[in-house]
């Protein structure tokens, strides 16, 4: 990889997401060699992903080279390299650009779509995890419409034009409440000889309630803002199936559709050699201590999503999100700095700052420690703190321009279908 050995201990990390980010930010400037490996040369900001399924932002504006964020760093080196496995024993990694020894590793890798071994939904449906995802999505949103046009079969037609989105946490509604809004202000202008009354958007959530990690005033408030869009909310009600044609539950309802989107869960983003049983809890998450040491590996860490730190207040460990991936980024740097300088570490504690999503144009739930509020207040407290968290300033400024845009314009004018999805439309023929 062509990394000069130095007289400085080498910290690797895996990851250059939220946690990544956070954890090299703190070691700038100290007496260490910080090596950044990443498969993408960008940060993806995934909480805006779904803007960009739904044309409302360009995906360049939600997306931030790694290379620029670490710019000024002394001793640091990033490479384009994807992680394939960890030799414990040698302290090296094998990646697809060679291999690389580490005194001490830091797994930032984040998670990936969790389809519970359903190899058939896998293969069928739409995930929306990164910007290539959501770029595929976009594509075959408007691929869908350009082939409704064509058909002469009603079913067909149907199936195009029906949205299926698995899934009632923040991924979920808020894509809902995106492609609702595209139904009511775009779709009619652009398509004005297609009859785009006929379409659907269902959301299916296998327990009973939306947005479940929020208080229930949150929940109710978002089904009455998606129903009132026209989201069809499908409550008890698992998937259990996909053809690529017809969706499956474990209810007698059933739902044709060319558009199956999966957003019922994720797991931890795992590599080859750090996989043992005892090392992973539920969900593919690598086992932490408190320091967010890995169990059994005194030089090799985790944090923020595949991290699982299982603690009395967090059994099941942190909520997969950008705020404790960042909180225990932040940490570990400080900690890894007192190792280095044989001081005691610091225990992580999560600092939570709140959840939100939003349904739509001016429609947001916020719950914060001590107040819970709902509407048009939280749609701009919504948009101010994604704004706040969005890396760059060239980000912020194209983000906010845009949302200004689309909201005096009732518009989302990234509708283009750059790069197209091919999806094979003959299943529906018959
Ligand atoms: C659609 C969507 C919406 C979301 N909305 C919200 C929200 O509103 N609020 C919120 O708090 N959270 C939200 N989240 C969750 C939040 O984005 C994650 O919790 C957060 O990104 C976790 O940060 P991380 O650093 O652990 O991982 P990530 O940000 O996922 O970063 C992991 C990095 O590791 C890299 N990587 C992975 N494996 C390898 C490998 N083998 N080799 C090299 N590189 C590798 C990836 O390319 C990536 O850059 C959302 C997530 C999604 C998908």
């Amino acid at each position: 990889m062509n990394i000069p050995k130095t007289s400085f201990p080498r910290i690797v990390i895996i990851g250059g997401g939220f946690a990544g980010i956070s954890l090299a930010k703190k070691l700038n400037n100290k007496e260490v060699q910080v090596v950044l490996l990443d498969k993408h040369n960008y940060h993806t900001f995934q909480p805006l992903l779904y803007q960009v399924s739904t044309g409302g932002l360009e995906p360049d504006s939600i997306a931030y080279p790694i290379r620029k964020i670490l710019k000024d760093f002394p001793n640091f080196f990033f490479r384009l390299a994807q992680v394939k496995e960890i030799k414990t024993g040698d302290n090296t990694l094998v990646t697809n650009i060679g291999n690389l020894e580490y005194d001490y590793l830091v797994m930032a890798t984040g998670s990936t779509t969790n389809y519970y071994g359903n190899r058939e939904i896998q293969l069928n449906s739409m995930a929306m995890k990164s910007i290539p995802q959501s770029l595929n999505l976009r594509s075959l949103i408007l691929e869908n419409f350009e082939q409704a046009l064509l058909t002469d079969q009603y079913h067909e037609r149907e199936a195009l034009m029906n949205f299926v989105i698995v899934g009632g946490g923040p991924t979920g509604v808020e894509l809902a409440g995106a492609l609702a809004e595209i139904k009511k202000g775009i779709l009619p202008k652009d398509y004005p000889d297609l009859d785009t009354r006929k379409v659907q958007i269902h959301l299916i959530q296998s327990g009973d309630r939306i947005l479940k990690e929020m208080s229930e005033k949150a929940s109710s408030k978002a089904e009455d803002f998606l129903e009132g869009l026209g989201v069809q909310i499908w409550k008890h009600t698992r998937v259990t199936g996909y053809d690529g044609k017809t969706v499956k539950t474990d209810t007698d309802t059933i739902f044709e559709t060319a558009t199956l989107v999966w957003a019922a869960g994720v797991k931890g983003a795992g590599i080859r050699g750090l996989d043992a049983k005892d090392v992973l809890a539920r969900g593919n998450r690598i086992r932490v201590n408190e320091f967010n040491q890995v169990m059994d590996h005194d030089n090799i860490f985790a944090v923020g999503d595949v991290a699982c730190m299982q603690t009395k207040d967090t059994p099941r460990g942190h909520p997969m999100m950008a705020q404790p991936a960042i909180q225990q980024g932040k940490n570990l740097g400080e900690n890894l700095l007192r190792l280095l300088d044989n001081k005691p570490l610091k225990p992580f504690v999560y600092k939570d700052k709140g959840s939100m999503a939003t349904v739509g144009r001016n429609k947001a739930v916020v719950d914060l420690k001590n107040i819970k509020f709902q509407g048009v207040f939280a749609w701009f407290v919504w948009m101010f703190v994604h704004l706040f968290f969005l890396i760059g300033f060239r980000n912020r400024m194209v983000v906010f321009v845009n949302w200004v845009y689309n909201y005096i314009r009732f518009d989302r004018e990234a509708r283009l279908i750059i790069r197209p999805f091919n999806r094979n439309y003959s299943a529906f023929k018959d």
